[in-house]
């Protein structure tokens, strides 16, 4: 009874996760690893053997992939001039961890401090620590990891010094130029600071959830993945979670579940999976047909992400984009990558970048910021990947606010699950949000004007040199400025019903059998990119379970 495509389901199982993404997969292994328990993980999406998923700068070819990509798409944003965003997410094994950019940030101490402070005893930042220690197998060498003593995790994060573009250094002077220090390791405890990011990589090969965790528990007869198979809503015996129905080659069916049921189908699907089974707002729940199992009108709300920007600048110097523009200059690259792992197909794009505070005053980075030696376009109007760079040399500057204010929401609109949530991300909402997008657009052209920077920038391409007063580059962010991808929040964790979806224990309140571990249980985003966190997410959720586990029988 294990893993392949073809096997026949079980009826029972002890645990049922929905969604093989960065935290589902880990959750798989976990669950399964002593053998106790038969866990049964269903995915909507298919195998995660594909050459643009393994190749890590194949993102750019996954990123409009509708095989492994739902490919949503938001309301129309006010603050960004009425446009629609694009979001990409992960369908397929190992979920959005198949197609991300890679950088590994694990977020900043107060982030998680915060968590705790919101009423969720346990989530403070040296009680989650722990948890990223035993998720990784890393280049670094974390004081933090080596008290927690756990030894190798089974994610491997690869350091990219040795190989990342040499502009990075051009950057990290011109970083230093500003007046911000350098770091050599983001995720040692203090995030402060510029430097090369770590990536989720293993010998050059992209090191998905699906690759790091399921791999290596494929073959436990305890665990079967259920790949193709959409989850439509949970059933209950009246508060209690008693499994799923799912779709499957067309036909329908209930797995029951005898302990419990994990939804981790992601920051848009969880909340979407709980409002189809009757879990949220009165009124989305009857707008949509749906009889009410529990009220809860925090489901779906909390909406936060990430926004931010591309400055593009052409330079004096050669990029990347005259590595990998020309064919001859792909089939090198190509031929180097098949012969060492190495090369820049092994990396990310996001090269350097780092965490900083844009004014003094600030007790906290309020900025994440990104240099890519490279410069391509991703709107979708454009669908030119990103092995095919701009046909002159450039380059990009690009930031992201740590902590934005602003809060959205998510909502279905209908019964039917292969119907997607209207997504209402409610960007720049707050004058903290707007003052902070301000401020990073005049830090790239405060880094673009430095003597380092200055000595390779022939000129900026977009917003361009006419644009200076705040109106026209906030008009610019409102026209260009789009999401990073980071979605989380639409089922916080919160002490009760009034405030949250699930408490601390990631249990949905007032329901029994029933857990959310994903993204969307942040009760507030975390300063830098969300994978790391997810997969801590992840390794918690299993050891709160197992945990319960050990004290309750079976249903
Ligand atoms: C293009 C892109 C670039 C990114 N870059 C970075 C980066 O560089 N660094 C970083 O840290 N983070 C990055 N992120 C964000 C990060 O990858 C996500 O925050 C993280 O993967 C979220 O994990 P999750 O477990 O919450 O959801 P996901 O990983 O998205 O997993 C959800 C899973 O559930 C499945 N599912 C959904 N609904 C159903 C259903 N009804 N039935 C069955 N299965 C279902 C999905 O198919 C998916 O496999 C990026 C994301 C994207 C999309």
């Amino acid at each position: 009874m294990n893993q392949t495509d073809n096997s026949l389901p079980a009826a029972t199982t002890d645990y049922i996760v929905v969604g093989a993404g960065s935290a589902g997969c880990v959750l798989a292994n976990r669950l399964s690893e002593n053998g106790k328990y038969h866990v049964t993980l269903l995915e909507a999406g298919g195998s995660d053997r594909r050459f643009w998923i393994k190749l890590p700068i194949g993102y750019g070819k996954t990123y409009f992939d509708e095989r492994v990509n739902w490919k949503y798409t938001t309301e129309k944003n006010t603050a960004l001039n009425g446009r629609c965003s694009y979001w990409p997410r992960g369908k397929v094994l190992g979920g959005s961890s198949s197609i991300n950019a890679m950088v590994y940030v694990r977020g900043a101490q107060r982030d998680f401090d915060d968590w705790a402070n919101h009423g969720n005893p346990g989530w403070d930042y040296q009680s989650v620590v722990p948890y990223f220690a035993k998720s990784v197998d890393s280049d670094f060498d974390h004081e933090s990891d080596k008290a927690a003593n756990l030894g190798r995790g089974p994610l491997k994060v690869s350091r990219t010094d040795s190989q990342v573009h040499p502009l990075c250094q051009t950057w990290l002077q011109a970083a230093q130029e500003h007046g911000f220090n350098v770091t050599d390791d983001f995720n040692g405890g203090a995030m402060e600071g510029t430097g090369i990011y770590a990536i989720t990589t293993r010998n050059g090969v992209r090191e998905s959830t699906a690759a790091a965790y399921l791999d290596p528990a494929r073959k436990r007869k305890n665990l079967q993945i259920i790949t193709h198979a959409l989850a439509q809503k949970i059933e209950f015996d009246g508060v209690r979670a008693r499994g799923v129905t799912y779709t499957r080659q067309g036909s329908s069916q209930t797995l029951v579940a005898k302990r419990e049921v994990i939804l981790s189908a992601g920051a848009i699907n969880s909340p979407q999976l709980l409002e189809l089974s009757g879990i949220g707002a009165t009124d989305v729940l009857q707008g949509a047909g749906v009889q009410t199992v529990m009220i809860n009108k925090n489901v779906g709300e909390h909406l936060q992400d990430h926004i931010g920007i591309n400055y593009y600048y052409r330079t004096r110097v050669p990029t990347l984009n005259d590595a990998l523009y020309p064919w001859y200059g792909k089939l090198r690259e190509g031929l180097k990558y098949i012969l060492t792992r190495r090369g820049h197909l092994s990396l990310s794009v996001n090269q350097a970048g780092g965490f900083v505070r844009t004014s003094d005053s600030m007790q906290h980075p309020n900025m994440q910021l990104y240099f890519n030696p490279i410069s391509y376009t991703t709107s979708p109007a454009d669908k030119r990947p990103l092995m095919n760079p701009d046909p002159w040399s450039g380059l990009l500057l690009s930031f992201q606010p740590c902590r934005p204010s602003s809060r959205g929401r998510l909502h279905i609109k209908s019964p039917d699950v292969s119907v997607a949530p209207s997504i209402e991300p409610n960007y720049l909402a707050t004058n903290e949000d707007v003052a902070d997008v301000l401020a990073g657009c005049h830090l790239m052209r405060e880094l673009a004007a430095t003597p380092s920077l200055a000595a390779v920038i022939e000129k900026e391409t977009h917003p361009g040199p006419d644009m200076t007063s705040d109106e026209e580059l906030l008009d610019d962010f409102r026209n260009r400025g789009d999401t990073v991808f980071h979605p989380c929040g639409t089922c916080a964790m919160g002490p009760d019903a009034g405030t949250s979806v699930v408490d601390s224990k990631l249990k949905v309140h007032g329901i029994e059998g029933l857990r959310v571990a994903d993204a969307s249980i942040f009760p507030n985003i975390t300063s830098g990119n969300t994978n790391a966190p997810t997969i801590m997410v992840g390794e918690k959720a299993s050891d709160l379970i197992l945990e319960s586990a050990r004290d309750t029988p079976a249903h």
